[in-house]
């Protein structure tokens, strides 16, 4: 288990198409002191997707390869692709005292929670199969196959949202929006985490820092 200094660990997860992406970029843009981890993935990428910004992509060989590095937090393969998150840039950020957000899926989510107990995990539904199917259309990036198989998955992937912390249901985007922000805000106020973060004043009042 490691131990979470100041930084705060958030992550997100959600069947595709349910807004992950667009909800987390919303964040960040009110909140731009939430770090956002990019992932590794062997996937292809999208067009309009740049390599470095939403992922790092890799072949399998360079995934492979860095697995046998042990360099990953965590890794998974979700719908025929593996995703992994670097595990030294996470180490680095948090001893930086960052807070770090991670984007990634309910198998990845399980294995940080077993290392960072702390984390706060966030899970994303679509208000209906309808709408997830039609965001998925609507995007535009995926094939049809590809966005069958996804869609094929999303039950099997919402069946996890009672392991994770909080649900946002993705309705109006802007209340979504407003929903992340608050869970951000409300898990940096508590005691554990206000006992590191203020420190010189717990101890000037006299609280003890448990
Ligand atoms: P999206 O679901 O439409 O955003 O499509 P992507 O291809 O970007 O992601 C597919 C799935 O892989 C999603 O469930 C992501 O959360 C997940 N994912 C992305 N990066 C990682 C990672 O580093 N680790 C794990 N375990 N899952 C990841
Ligand atoms: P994910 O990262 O979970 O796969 P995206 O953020 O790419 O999902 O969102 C999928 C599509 O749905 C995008 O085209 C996005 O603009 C759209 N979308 C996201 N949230 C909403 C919402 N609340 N209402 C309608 N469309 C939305
Ligand atoms: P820092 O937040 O540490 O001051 O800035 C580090 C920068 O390097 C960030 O902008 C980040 O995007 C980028 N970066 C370099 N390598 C990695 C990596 O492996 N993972 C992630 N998530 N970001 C990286």
């Amino acid at each position: 288990m490691l131990e979470q200094k100041a930084g705060r660990l958030f992550l997100v997860t959600a069947p595709s198409g349910a807004g992950k992406s667009s909800l987390v970029a919303a964040l960040l843009k009110a909140d731009p002191t939430v770090h956002l981890s990019i992932s590794h993935t062997t996937r292809a990428p999208r067009p309009g997707e740049e390599n470095g910004r939403e992922y790092h992509f890799v072949t399998v060989e360079e995934f492979e390869h860095l697995k046998e590095e042990n360099a990953f937090l965590e890794w998974a393969y979700v719908h025929g692709n593996y995703y992994g998150t670097s595990k030294k840039w996470i180490a680095e950020e948090l001893e930086k005292g960052h807070d770090v957000l991670l984007e990634i899926d309910w198998q990845g989510a399980l294995q940080v929670k077993r290392l960072f107990p702390d984390v706060v995990g966030v899970f994303i539904l679509p208000p209906s199969v309808e709408a997830l199917r039609s965001r998925l259309n609507k995007r535009g990036t995926d094939s049809d196959e590809v966005i069958a198989r996804r869609l094929a998955g999303a039950g099997a992937e919402m069946v996890h949202a009672g392991e994770f912390d909080y649900v946002i249901i993705n309705d109006d985007f802007d209340r979504a929006t407003g929903d992340l922000i608050a869970i951000v805000r409300a898990s940096r106020l508590s005691f554990k985490t206000q006992a590191v973060r203020e420190r010189k004043t717990f101890i000037h009042l006299g609280i003890p820092l448990l």
